[in-house]
């Protein structure tokens, strides 16, 4: 860390900073400048008793971390590589396949999953989404099929070989929703519950961990670290548009994200143009930017009649504009070198 004081301090006042430099693990290493003195505190951040308390005292003007807050999501803890998920006889990361999960906002019934899954097996998707417990802002909102939806999920990805991608929604369902998924989604609205992070870690399942609404790099990298600091590996990264002011979309997709993450991570990262943007008509256009980003997929939203859908029903795509996304996003996969196929 570097500590920088105040200037033209009394050298009985820099001594006791130095002191308590040393005091707290660090090696210190003063530079006295003319008018200022910066020292330079040798020893690993990460085991180490912050100096950033020090802000507090009338000596010291700022500290300075050297080192980041993550280590096991950074990209230098896998030594410059990434990290490549096996999921569901599916390779996901790292250049791999892109990766289609698609399925309704939420499971309805055992015949609307069932004809979406069909749909999103056909255009290629690997996963299907659904949610079964619903995070909705209002409690007068359609809350999900909870293990009823847990049922048909399973009913749906046997009978056409697709993986399982479902939040869960608190700790007490952790146990269920992964006796039934292949992949837990953990929301926006719960990307900073650690309580519920670090027990979906402990199941072992692979999880994507959306970003929060208002969340920072930072804060989704160290959200992640909660997982890997609990032994859990398996773990990707989802952007889903955070709250900006403008409301013209439902929310802002931070498409700078994706680059963001792939400079200072090894986590696969996948795109939800649906949350991101709140509308049906620009998820085409999303899907495009996600593939040309080389993201490592798309979690969309797919429904048989996105207008008597029982939530987000403004921003699913039907089964043609879906199999249309398919098709016009070929060369956008190809054009950043992944397989198709
Ligand atoms: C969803 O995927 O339907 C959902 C609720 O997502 P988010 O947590 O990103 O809002
Ligand atoms: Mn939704």
């Amino acid at each position: 860390m570097i500590v920088v004081l105040k200037p033209n301090l009394d050298p009985a006042e820099v001594e006791k900073v130095i002191a308590e430099v040393a005091k707290l693990g660090y090696e210190p290493r003063p530079i006295h400048g003319k008018v200022q003195t910066v020292i330079a505190a040798i020893g690993d951040e990460s085991t180490h008793h912050t100096l950033e308390t020090l802000a507090s005292w009338p000596q010291v003007e700022h500290v300075h971390r050297v080192q980041k807050r993550y280590k096991l999501v950074s990209r230098e803890a896998k030594k410059g590589h990434d990290s490549i998920l096996h999921i569901h006889g599916q390779k996901i990361g790292a250049g791999q396949k892109f990766c289609f999960m698609a399925g309704p906002c939420s499971v309805e019934s055992e015949e609307q999953l069932m004809t979406t899954a069909q749909a999103v097996k056909a255009g290629g998707a690997t996963f299907l989404r659904g949610g079964a417990y619903k995070p909705r802002t209002s409690p007068y909102e359609f809350q999900g099929l909870a293990k009823e939806g847990l049922r048909i999920l399973s009913l749906a990805a046997k009978e056409y070989d697709l993986g399982i991608i479902t939040e869960v929604l608190s700790e007490r369902d952790v146990e269920l929703v992964a006796a039934h998924a292949d992949i837990l989604q953990i929301g926006a609205r719960n990307a900073q519950n650690f309580a519920l992070i670090t027990e979906a870690a402990r199941s072992g399942k692979p999880i994507l961990l959306k970003r929060g609404l208002s969340m920072k790099i930072e804060e989704w990298l160290l959200a992640a670290e909660y997982i890997l600091a609990h032994g859990n590996p398996n773990v990707m990264l989802c952007e889903r548009g955070i709250r900006t002011f403008e409301t013209y979309t439902r929310n802002t997709l931070d498409l700078g994200a994706v680059a963001a993450i792939k400079h200072e991570s090894h986590l696969p990262i996948i795109i939800d143009p649906s949350q991101g943007c709140g509308r049906a008509d620009l998820v085409l256009e999303l899907c495009k930017a996600a593939a040309a980003l080389n993201a490592d997929g798309l979690l969309i939203e797919v429904h048989p009649n996105p207008a008597e859908a029982w939530s987000d029903g403004q921003q699913q795509v039907d089964f043609d504009l879906y199999a249309r996304l398919v098709e016009e996003l070929k060369p956008f996969v190809s054009a950043v070198g992944r397989p198709l196929e």
